[in-house]
């Protein structure tokens, strides 16, 4: 099934997103907390495709088993990293016999410690170009990545949307965002989308706050930033996991609950491959 069918539908989209395992220890965990989300019925699942394609047997491997094994809509992440035209048309294969038919499609980010990106020799050098591929080799429903607070390497706001129209003018479906926690950026780059003709559905990109340490690396590399006042609580309880939860949780809660209620779409979760702040979360929203 294609997401846009369901986004067009307008029933809300409650999405997560896994990445592939690295030890026998995360396999096991991953299944389980898979197991968990399944119950809230998903509207699909979306597997992460790892720099440098490090982890492409692995993200192939598990998006074929959630799709054709457990059954669930699935997308496969796909990046320029190495993507040279004949390996993008052998994947497609892979794709098409697999009946993966979602693809969300990306540049992919700079090596780690350098801050220029290399497609290592790849033929494409922005997302823009491997959308434009893909979408003349098959009938895949596809959607983009966009930023409500600019990719890390935009000049301007003004610049970023500008390529994001290209993008999505390339034959983009829906746009899935990089992870904010303060939803006036969200309101404010839909608006700022729409006002550039950018009319397909932008869904919010969410995670749940669980580890203080471990969101301001992520948050360093992308860029999001967070409210001063939520800085201040979780550095007040920071040796204090609990409590960190309890706060994180609450606060994705209220970030959740604002953005439906205010017309997202629908939700994609970063679950860092965890269960438990995304059941908790939804048990109050649904
Ligand atoms: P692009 O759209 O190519 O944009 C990159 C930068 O170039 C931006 O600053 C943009 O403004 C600019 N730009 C765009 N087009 C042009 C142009 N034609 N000329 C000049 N400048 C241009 N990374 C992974 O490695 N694996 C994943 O699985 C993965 N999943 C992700 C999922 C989501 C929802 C998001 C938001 C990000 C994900 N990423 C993933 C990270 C992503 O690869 C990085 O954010 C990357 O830095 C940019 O990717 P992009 O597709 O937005 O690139």
């Amino acid at each position: 099934m294609k997401i846009k069918d369901i986004l067009d539908s307008r029933e809300k989209t409650f999405s997560f997103e896994f990445f592939p395992p690295k030890n026998y220890s995360s396999i096991l965990e991953l299944g389980i907390n898979i197991g968990q989300l399944m119950k809230l019925s998903p509207s699909y699942i979306s597997v992460t495709y790892g720099a440098g394609g490090s982890t492409q047997e692995t993200s192939f491997s598990m998006i074929d088993y959630i799709n054709n094994k457990i059954g669930l809509v699935t997308m496969a992440h796909y990046t320029c990293v190495n993507a040279t035209k004949e390996k993008v048309l052998r994947d497609i294969d892979f794709f098409h016999e697999k009946n993966i038919e979602n693809l969300i499609l990306l540049r992919g980010d700079p090596p780690k410690g350098e801050t220029k990106f290399n497609n290592g020799g790849g033929d494409f050098q922005h997302a823009s170009d491997l959308i434009d591929f893909v979408a003349k080799q098959g009938d895949f429903c596809i959607a983009a990545a966009g930023y409500p607070e600019a990719h890390p390497e935009s000049e301007t706001f003004d610049k970023d949307i500008e390529y994001l129209k290209y993008k999505v003018a390339k034959g983009v479906d829906f746009v899935v965002t990089q992870l904010f926690f303060d939803n006036s950026y969200y309101f404010d780059f839909v608006e700022r989308a729409r006002n550039a003709g950018i009319n397909i559905p932008i869904v919010p990109g969410i995670m749940p706050i669980t580890n203080f340490k471990q969101i301001k690396k992520f948050t360093q590399m992308c860029g999001a930033k967070i409210p001063d006042l939520l800085v201040q609580k979780l550095e007040a309880h920071h040796d204090d996991f609990k409590k960190t939860y309890d706060i994180g949780v609450d606060f994705a809660i209220d970030q959740c609950r604002e953005l439906l209620d205010k017309g997202a779409p629908g939700l994609h979760f970063y679950t860092l491959n965890k269960s438990r702040a995304t059941v908790d979360i939804f048990a109050s929203i649904k």
